[in-house]
């Protein structure tokens, strides 16, 4: 697939800052639980964090694809600076883009742009994760402002963001699909704090946090967009987002496969390299089929979007098929190393433990799926 010139040169631009400043720390940010708070900074000097969106908010003025080829760069050497990458990119800063008026983008998008703060989205709770409809955080009106009680789980980017995208029933007497608004919760905000920060299998460098709100009470300038429109801002934000994690899982897969392919060439058994032996082979072309087919969703999927084109279809083909086939592609690496791959003297256990929650964030494989399926049988 060809890209344009401008995308090439972003490619090329990421490559090289990746290769200088995230591949030798990847291992240690996974082994410490180090979050990449350096590298953002670094990150936001080129522009990074607000690739996609307008330079008068003080984005790069790029698109979706451009954003999808610098998650995917940076996830083939760390899938946890990706996704902090992401998640503040299309959580954090695209619903205020996209649903905030004009005050709510010119107050947070210069801060969310520079990598002054970063920014999250807080959805899921104890008991609603993939029936997002079923929230429990209620935000009620109090002497004109709104007063949100409840507790957020799982949040990536969620104990390290100033403004964190909030989901809360609004009217429990509503149908429960109108039910929702989203608020603009500032860290500072009194009645905000933070939870537990969870320990995970992978993308140990990222930050997955809990978020509580007791009495935690907003102006009703934090409401984003209209009131009742919650649950359908959620919805569009994750259309969206699934691009960002199928270019991450892409990424992932890429990485695994670029180092099983170098060890292929290098490792002797029986006499000669075991890329020599037709099994291994046989492996790396699946490997590098899958990764191709995967790349062709994720690009399709940014252009229909940077297009105005419908891509809720394809963005949840391009997620499902990417995260399931990063799974399958760094499982083959490990399988490559033999015994090597499953010790962390070779990253390739890394890139497995990273790739599973590609299958399971902003939508489960199993809502992929349903989501898949509900868009075919319209057609
Ligand atoms: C590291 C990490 C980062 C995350 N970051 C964020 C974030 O930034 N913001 C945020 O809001 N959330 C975030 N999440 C939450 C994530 O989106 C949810 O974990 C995910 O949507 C699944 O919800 P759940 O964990 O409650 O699982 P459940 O919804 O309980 O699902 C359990 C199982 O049941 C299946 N299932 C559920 N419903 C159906 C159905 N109708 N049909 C078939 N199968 C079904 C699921 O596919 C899954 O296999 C994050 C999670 C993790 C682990």
């Amino acid at each position: 697939m060809e890209l344009s010139q401008e995308h090439r040169m972003l490619q090329d631009m990421v490559r090289q800052f990746v290769a200088a400043e995230v591949e030798p720390v990847a291992a240690q940010l996974d082994e410490e639980e180090k979050f990449p708070a350096e590298i953002l900074q670094k990150m936001s000097e080129l522009g990074l964090l607000g690739i996609p969106f307008p330079e008068e908010y003080g984005g790069a003025g790029m698109d979706t694809t451009a954003f999808a080829i610098a998650v995917e760069e940076v996830a083939r050497s760390c899938a946890s600076t990706a996704i902090t990458l992401c998640a503040h990119i299309s959580l954090g800063a695209y619903p205020i883009y996209t649903f905030g008026n004009e005050e709510q983008k010119n107050k947070y998008l210069p801060g969310l742009c520079s990598g002054e703060f970063l920014g999250a989205f807080g959805l899921t709770e104890p008991d609603a994760g993939s029936d997002a409809g079923g929230i429990k955080t209620r935000a009620e009106r109090k002497n004109g402002n709104w007063v949100i009680d409840g507790r957020k789980v799982f949040i990536t980017n969620g104990g390290k963001s100033k403004v964190i995208i909030t989901s809360a029933r609004s009217n429990p007497q509503a149908p429960k699909h109108k039910s929702l608004s989203t608020f603009l919760v500032e860290n500072s905000n009194p009645g905000f704090k933070l939870g537990k920060t969870e320990k995970k299998l992978g993308l140990r460098g990222s930050n997955t946090q809990e978020l509580i709100y007791e009495n935690c009470e907003v102006t009703p300038d934090a409401l984003l967009g209209a009131e009742g429109d919650g649950f359908k801002q959620a919805v569009t934000t994750l259309d969206e987002g699934r691009i960002g994690i199928g270019a991450l899982a892409l990424g992932i897969a890429q990485g695994a496969y670029d180092r099983a392919r170098e060890y292929a060439k290098q490792r002797i058994q029986f006499g000669k390299p075991i890329a020599k032996h037709q099994a291994i082979q046989f492996k790396l072309a699946d490997m590098a089929t899958e990764i191709e087919a995967a790349r062709l969703l994720v690009y399709q999927a940014a252009w229909l979007k940077d297009h105005q084109k419908p891509f809720i279809k394809q963005s949840a083909m391009c997620k499902l098929y990417a995260s399931e086939a990063a799974m399958r592609v760094t499982n083959a690496a490990i399988q490559i190393h033999g015994g090597y791959g499953f010790i962390k003297d070779y990253p390739v256990e890394r890139y497995y433990r990273d790739a599973k929650l590609m299958t399971i964030g902003e939508g489960t494989s199993e809502i992929q799926r349903l989501v898949i399926a509900r868009q075919i049988l319209q057609e």
